[in-house]
């Protein structure tokens, strides 16, 4: 994520709603992906004084102005009383049980976060419409008091999340139980972000060879591979993926790839706008963003060094509990070889 500076010089965070130095409202512009302070005018409307955004005319999201889980704006001309993040729901929680708003609110910002990184890179959102049933769209689903529970995951543009998730020590408990070392609601939204630009990429595409070089044959049975994974899991899975639960079937092993792929971009980015600079074997390595890929590679290698000794000095578990092989290093190329064609135009996803 870049650096967000108000017009008065304080630094701000994405997440940031009023600015502690010179009082003003705040908000996300999305269509200038940048934090403004803003001024309400006589007639409602807020006027952004970024100077980026060029006085321009907004309003607050409808789950901002009522319901405080939101802080994008929405350009005054545009009809839509939700933001370009908000507009995606589907099903949001059920908001007579008090809990569900805490956590509603967690999941949005997550959600958030990864509506921003795809528009910052340049991917395209295409949300789901009559004409586009399978564009992207989230539903946030409570499991139901008998029953089944909700999976989280992704069908035909459509992601799903168990609220429960929203829930720290729920979310805790079963990475303790599936003896994962990252869980978070951030990772959850890049996982099946991943699954949704599969379909876009190489599904009815006539390109899945080219996936199946990198990531293996993802004809084979879902459900069975998924069953394996969670009776019997792969103990030998380090070599040639990101993640225990990426070596269950070729599709989980892209979107852990995909969502990693992103927590590299995004941290990347980052530590460019911190002005952070590390030093390799004397030479400095900066974090510029830049499209080379084994450019990025290195400089993620030297910072997730730097970010779990940090972890580590302040008794915390590595921030960063991951170890990129050679085999897991071509996969996330892969992956941005895919991302790359598309931002560069090289290449139009279909639906793009
Ligand atoms: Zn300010
Ligand atoms: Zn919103
Ligand atoms: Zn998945």
């Amino acid at each position: 994520m870049r650096r967000f500076q108000c017009q008065c010089g304080n630094h701000l965070y994405f997440d940031n709603t009023y600015c502690l130095n010179c009082h003003h409202q705040l908000g996300f512009l999305p269509d200038r992906l940048t934090v403004s302070a803003l001024r309400q005018d006589r007639d409602g409307l807020w006027t952004a004084l970024n100077p980026e955004a060029g006085q321009r005319r907004y309003r607050q999201c409808a789950h901002y102005e009522h319901s405080g889980v939101c802080n994008w704006m929405v350009p005054a001309e545009d009809p839509n009383p939700h933001c370009l993040a908000c507009r995606l729901n589907h099903v949001i929680p059920d908001l007579s049980v008090p809990v569900n708003w805490q956590r509603w609110g967690k999941l949005e910002a997550a959600k958030r976060r990864l509506i921003y990184q795809l528009l910052h890179i340049g991917l395209p959102i295409h949300g789901r419409t009559p004409r586009d049933p399978s564009g992207l769209a989230f539903a946030f689903l409570a499991d139901p008091i008998e029953g089944q529970s909700v999976s989280t995951g992704h069908t035909n543009g459509l992601i799903t999340i168990n609220i429960g998730e929203a829930d720290p020590v729920r979310r805790e408990a079963v990475r303790e139980k599936l003896g994962e070392p990252y869980r978070t609601l951030l990772g959850h939204f890049r996982h099946e972000s991943g699954h949704y630009f599969w379909e876009r990429f190489f599904a009815d595409t006539g390109r899945q060879p080219t996936f199946r070089a990198v990531f293996g044959d993802e004809r084979q049975d879902y459900g069975q591979a998924l069953r394996q994974h969670y009776n019997q899991p792969n103990r030998y899975w380090q070599e040639q993926h990101i993640s225990r639960y990426a070596s269950s079937h070729p599709w989980e092993d892209w979107a852990e790839t995909w969502a990693h792929y992103l927590h590299m971009r995004d941290a990347l980015e980052t530590a460019e706008g911190l002005g952070l600079v590390l030093e390799d074997e004397g030479k400095a390595v900066s974090f510029a963003d830049r499209d080379d890929f084994q450019y990025l590679l290195n400089a993620w290698v030297k910072l997730t060094m730097a970010m779990n000794s940090m972890s580590r000095s302040m008794g915390s578990p590595d921030m960063y509990p991951f170890t990129i092989t050679p085999t897991v290093a071509e996969k996330l190329e892969a992956v941005h070889r895919e991302v790359h064609a598309v931002v560069t135009g090289e290449r139009r996803p279909p639906g793009g």
